[in-house]
């Protein structure tokens, strides 16, 4: 029988397992790697890169580099690439595509059918979407399973005869809270709540706030890639929290500093962010009417809640600690593989979604007065994951003084910047002209189960009222747009998967260079002539002594702090 493989399609990363005689094996990838960051780029030779190799790029290319795209599933936004526009669809076919590749090396042998994992509060074009991503790599999708439902299945919970747990996912820049009630042999997802603003990306960015703020230095101070160096500096000291006090240096603009980092200090900075961690979970007990002590088990999902801030966070909540004994990140892509093995067998469990929800956060443009060259900036009314139908209002002010219209532009997305998200359509308002910020327009949206959007503007100074109701129906592809993608995705050129662990190394070793200066700058450009020198030879056991010798050197010069 064929086999199938079990994927967890991530926004940051993503994974994939498959069913043995003898349990869950996880997939490893070129760089025998279990997680797969969730990134994809074109090289200089104009060719796909996807993974690690491609999230090295990410800081010094972003014009060539793509992430978090599936926050876009299911919607109409695309992204150029180079000189070529990709939607999400098939960006993600391309993750899909590297998956099934390692599956197929590990396997040693064809791989095209798949369970692959979404969201709980994917709607049915999400749902869909995601199959042709797939479809799109060459891989049938032969069920589609919510991802608590999968975490559930890593833990067990399946084999019990009854329960309800509760799963808390904290990813990259997206907190999922949901609730799941397993009875009869069936695994209902009962609430979904969260926070898509809320993920291992904002501990960090917290962390770089503190520092600046204690070092009295100004984000604009900071020159050349101060910015992203001090970026990447933080996310290791976020992951080695805990293991040994840090004593990092740091350059900010002009200054050298010392900085201790601390469990401690990392509480403290982290507490506004572990306050926020507590409202969803309130909501998702609130909205299935469900009692604390009525959780069966608190499951960890994600690779943030390996923050010890974040479980004891949960902790203190619940009054005892939360299940964590699998590997938090791996958890989802363990549950798919279940589930397929469930399929080969025949006894696939049943997993369905009871909660509506709006998928994606609907809102509005507003003057960006801190950096006016970015444009505006969205303001969320409609926050994503809200169970429908809803109808929340905001106020917006007129920008400048005597302004006598206001553009209220209707924006679905996740980005802060409006760019970055989708513009649905717009309303024009008449206002009375008068001092900046004195009128007031109320802005209502209103969101049904049909996906119907409607939107009420009412100008405080006339009373007058205008609406517009926008159907948006967001983007999967039709017969013929996916014949068009076929084709246009067969044109793309891919390297041979056996030399990623080179071009990793190549990318992260420009990366490193590009943070450098000075000495450190130097060495880090002989290293990479040396190991160019070692590819040219082209004997594949120089290549990987040298690649070895390379990669421990860089990890050196991370591991001891930039400059
Ligand atoms: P997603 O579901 O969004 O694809 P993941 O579950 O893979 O994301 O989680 C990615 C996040 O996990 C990143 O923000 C990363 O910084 C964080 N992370 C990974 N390992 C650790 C760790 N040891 N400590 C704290 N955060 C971690
Ligand atoms: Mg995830």
């Amino acid at each position: 029988m064929m086999r199938v493989i079990g994927i967890d399609l991530g926004t940051t990363n993503s994974a994939c397992g498959v069913w043995m005689a003898d349990g869950v094996k996880l997939i490893p990838n070129s760089l025998g790697e279990f997680l797969t960051p969730s990134v994809v780029g074109v090289d200089a030779e104009g060719k796909v890169i996807v993974g690690q190799s491609a999230k090295e790029r990410l800081l010094y290319h972003p014009d060539k580099t793509i992430a978090a795209f599936k926050r876009w599933m299911g919607s109409d936004y695309s992204i150029k690439l180079k000189d070529q526009n990709f939607t999400a669809i098939e960006l993600s076919s391309l993750i899909l595509r590297a998956l099934k590749a390692d599956a197929e090396a590990f396997l040693g042998e064809t791989v095209s059918e798949a369970v692959i994992s979404v969201p709980a509060y994917f709607n049915d074009n999400q749902r869909l979407a995601t199959k042709q991503a797939a479809e799109l790599a060459g891989l049938k999708v032969q069920r589609l399973i919510n991802e608590p439902t999968a975490a559930a299945m890593a833990y067990g919970l399946h084999e019990k005869n009854d329960g309800t747990f509760l799963i808390l996912d904290l990813g990259g820049g997206t907190f999922d809270v949901s609730l799941l009630e397993f009875f009869d042999g069936i695994m209902e997802v009962h609430a979904s709540a969260g926070d898509n603003y809320l993920g291992g990306e904002d501990f960090v960015n917290a962390m770089i706030e503190t520092v600046l703020n204690e070092h009295g230095v100004k984000r604009e101070e900071l020159v050349d890639n101060q910015l992203q160096q001090l970026y990447r500096q933080m996310e290791m000291a976020k992951r080695a929290l805990g293991t040994q006090e840090q004593t990092l240096e740091l350059e900010l603009g002009s200054k050298s500093v010392e900085q201790k980092i601390t469990l401690d200090w990392f509480a403290r900075l982290a507490t506004p962010l572990l306050v926020r961690i507590k409202q969803p979970i309130e909501r998702a007990l609130r909205d299935s009417k469900t009692e604390r002590s009525a959780i069966d088990d608190v499951l960890l999902v994600g690779g943030s809640t390996r923050l010890a801030a974040f479980r004891s966070t949960i902790a203190k909540m619940f009054g005892r600690f939360p299940a964590a004994n699998l590997d938090p990140d791996t958890v989802v892509a363990s549950g798919a593989a279940i589930q397929a093995g469930l399929i080969m067998r025949d006894e696939a469990l049943e997993d369905v979604v009871l909660t509506d929800v709006c998928p994606y956060t609907l809102g509005t443009g507003v003057v960006n007065e801190a950096s006016p060259d970015q444009g505006n900036l969205f303001m969320p009314i409609i926050e994503r994951n809200t169970t429908v139908p809803v109808s929340i209002s905001r106020k917006v002010y007129n920008a400048y003084d005597n302004q006598d219209q206001l553009r209220i532009r209707v924006y679905q997305g996740e980005h802060r910047l409006v760019r970055k998200n989708v513009l649905l359509g717009e309303l024009l308002v008449d206002v009375t002209p008068l001092p900046e910020g004195q009128e007031v327009v109320e802005i209502r949206y209103s969101y049904d189960m049909n996906g119907l959007l409607e939107v009420d503007a009412t100008v405080q100074s006339t009373g007058k009222t205008y609406n517009k109701i926008i159907e948006h129906v967001p983007g999967t592809l039709t017969e013929e747009t996916k014949q068009a993608s076929l084709e246009r995705l067969a044109k793309l050129k891919f390297h041979p998967r056996e030399g990623e662990e080179n071009r990793t190394l190549l990318a992260r070793g420009e990366r490193l260079y590009e943070s450098s200066l000075g000495t450190r700058r130097e060495y880090i450009a002989e290293l990479m002539a040396y190991f160019e020198k070692a590819l040219e030879s082209q004997n594949a056991i120089e290549i990987a002594q040298a690649r070895q010798q390379i990669s421990r050197a860089l990890d050196e010069i991370e591991g001891e702090s930039l400059f």
